[in-house]
C-alpha cells in the first residue's frame, strides 16, 4: 500500500479558527496513527482576501499547538503553472470548454432562478459553441473562462469514511468554472489538482465542504487520477446550537493563547470535538490521542463546544505542568499584569517559581493565575468587601490582628511551620478559634478572603512585608474603615 499522505489546507484569510485547527489536528493523528505525512498548504488564490501577516499567524498558531506538519507550506499562489497546465490539458481532451457567458447573463439566470425557488445551475451555455460562434463572442469583447464538462445525468457518490456513502445527481451538478476569466484556478479546481499532484490519499476537511466533494471528484476524475479517500469531520456549533461566533468569546487559536489557555489543553479539548476514545477517557495526550485515534469513530453529528470544559481542563494542565514549562507559560501573562519585568534575576526566579506553585492550584487560566498572584507583587489592594463585614467588622479583629503582629514581630523564621505554630499558640492562649485568626489576617495580608493557604502566603511574603501589610489594616480598622 501507498504511503498515506494527508493535508491541512487553509485559507489565510483571517487567524486560525478553533474548527480549522481541530481538521489539522485530526490530520495529524492520522498521519501519526498510520506512519503517514501531514502535507501542509496555503490555500491563497483568493488574491483579494488572502494576507501574508495572516499566512505568518496560521504558521505560528500551528507551531503553539505544537501541530507540526512534514511537508510544505505549499502555497497555491506560486503553483499557477501546474493550474493552467492541468487546464489545458483538460481542454485538448475537450474536457474542459470555452465559456463567454458575461457576470449580467448569469446574474439574470441566478434571479429568476431565486424568484422560481430553485438552485440556479449554469444551463450550458456555451458547451457546445461552434468556432464561428466562440470568435464572435471574442468579437464583441467577451471574456472566456474554462469551464468543465461534467455528466448530466447517473450520479456521483462521496464514499466518506466517516459519513458512508453519499449520493450526489450529477443533473444537480452543472459545469462548474475551473479558470477565471483572469487565469485563475477556482478552489475546486486548485485544491484537486494540488491533491492530486502532491499525491494525497485522504483528505479530511470540515463538513461544510461535503458538498465540493462530487465536483471535485468529477474533476479528478476528467484529470484521469485515482481519487483520495475523503472524511468530512462534523462542525462545532455554540452551545445554543448556532453558528460559533465571536459573541461565543473566544474562537481563534490566538485568541484563546491570549486569554490564557495552554496548547496542550486546547488540543486534548479540540480532539474531543467530534471524537471520543472511548471507556470515557477525557485527559488525553498527544500520544495517547495517536495510539487510540481512529477515523471511523469521528461522529456524524456536530459537536458542541463548551468553555467550561475547556476551561476545566486547562486547569487541570495548569495543576499538572512542569514548574518550570509552567513558569515559562505564565511569564508573558504577569509582564501583562505589571508583576514582573525582564530578565528575572535567581531569587526573583525562584519567588515567582513559589508564587506559581501558591496559586496554581485553583487558576483555570493564565490569566486568572496572574490576578490570584497579584498581592505577591503589589502592596497596593482594596479589601473585599464582603470580607470587611465578615472579618474586619467583627468584635474583636483589632486585637486579634495586634496580637498576631506582636507575636510575629519578634519570630525570626518566617517559614510555615513556624507561623502555623504560632498561630496555634495564640490560639490557644487567647482561646479564638482558628478561623478567628486566620480570616483578618488573611484579608490584611492579600485582600481578599480565599487563595493558598495563609501559612504558605505568610513564608513567601516574608516578615517585612507582612508587618508592614498587618500595620496597614490595623491604620485602616483603627480609622473607622474609611
Ligand atoms: N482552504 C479551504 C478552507 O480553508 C480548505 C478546503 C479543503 O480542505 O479542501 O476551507
Amino acid at each position: 500500500m501507498s504511503k498515506i499522505r494527508v493535508r491541512f489546507a487553509p485559507s489565510p484569510t483571517g487567524e486560525l479558527h478553533i474548527g480549522g485547527a481541530r481538521t489539522a489536528l485530526f490530520n495529524l493523528l492520522y498521519a501519526r496513527a498510520k506512519n503517514g505525512i501531514l502535507v501542509l498548504r496555503i490555500d491563497d488564490t483568493d488574491l483579494e482576501r488572502s494576507r501574508e501577516d495572516y499566512v505568518d499567524k496560521l504558521l505560528d498558531s500551528l507551531h503553539w499547538l505544537g501541530l507540526d506538519w512534514d511537508e510544505g507550506p505549499y502555497y497555491q499562489s506560486r503553483r499557477q503553472d501546474q493550474y493552467t497546465a492541468e487546464a489545458k490539458r483538460l481542454f485538448a481532451d475537450n474536457r474542459a470548454y470555452r465559456c463567454y457567458c458575461t457576470t449580467e447573463e448569469l446574474t439574470k439566470g441566478r434571479e429568476e432562478a431565486k424568484k422560481e425557488n430553485r438552485a440556479f445551475l449554469y444551463p450550458g451555455t456555451c458547451r457546445d459553441l461552434s468556432p464561428d460562434a466562440e470568435e464572435k463572442c471574442r468579437s464583441e469583447g467577451r471574456k472566456a473562462v474554462i469551464r468543465l464538462r461534467t455528466p448530466n445525468s447517473g450520479e456521483t457518490v462521496v464514499d466518506d469514511l466517516i459519513r458512508g456513502k453519499v449520493h450526489f445527481e450529477n443533473e444537480m451538478l452543472d459545469d462548474f468554472i475551473i479558470l477565471k476569466s483572469n487565469g485563475q484556478p477556482t478552489y475546486n479546481f486548485a485544491s484537486v489538482v494540488d491533491d492530486l499532484q502532491l499525491a494525497i490519499t485522504h483528505v479530511i476537511r470540515a463538513e461544510e465542504h461535503l458538498s465540493n466533494t462530487p465536483r471535485q471528484q468529477l474533476c479528478a476524475l476528467a484529470l484521469g487520477y485515482e481519487l483520495p479517500a475523503f472524511a468530512h469531520v462534523p462542525m462545532i456549533l455554540a452551545p445554543d446550537r448556532s453558528k460559533l461566533s465571536k459573541r461565543h468569546g473566544a474562537t481563534s487559536v490566538e485568541e484563546f493563547q491570549n486569554e490564557g489557555y495552554l496548547p496542550e489543553a486546547l488540543i486534548n479539548y479540540m480532539a474531543l470535538l467530534g471524537w471520543s476514545p472511548g471507556e470515557d477517557r477525557e485527559l488525553l495526550n498527544l500520544d495517547d490521542m495517536i495510539e487510540a485515534f481512529k477515523l471511523e469513530k469521528v461522529n456524524k453529528t456536530a459537536a458542541i463546544y463548551d468553555v467550561n470544559k475547556l476551561a476545566w481542563m486547562n486547569g487541570h494542565y495548569i495543576r499538572e505542568a512542569d514548574p518550570d514549562r509552567l513558569a515559562e507559560a505564565a511569564r508573558p501573562f504577569f509582564e501583562r499584569h505589571g508583576l514582573i519585568k525582564g530578565e528575572l534575576g535567581s531569587d526573583e526566579l525562584d519567588y515567582f517559581k513559589k508564587v506559581l506553585k501558591a496559586v496554581r492550584e485553583r487558576a483555570r487560566t493564565l490569566v486568572e493565575l496572574a490576578e490570584a498572584a497579584e498581592y505577591f507583587y503589589l502592596d497596593d489592594f482594596e479589601y473585599d468587601q464582603k470580607g470587611i463585614k465578615k472579618a474586619f467588622n467583627k468584635e474583636g479583629a483589632l486585637d486579634v490582628l495586634r496580637s498576631i503582629r506582636q507575636e510575629l514581630s519578634v519570630l525570626d523564621d518566617f517559614n510555615e511551620e513556624k507561623t502555623e505554630a504560632l498561630f496555634d499558640k495564640i490560639s490557644d492562649n487567647t482561646g479564638l478559634s482558628f478561623g478567628r485568626l486566620i480570616q483578618p489576617t488573611r484579608l490584611a495580608l492579600t485582600g481578599r478572603m480565599g487563595g493558598p493557604g495563609l501559612f504558605e502566603i505568610i513564608s513567601l511574603l516574608g516578615k517585612e512585608r507582612t508587618l508592614a501589610r498587618i500595620d496597614k489594616a490595623i491604620s485602616y480598622i483603627e480609622s473607622g474603615m474609611e
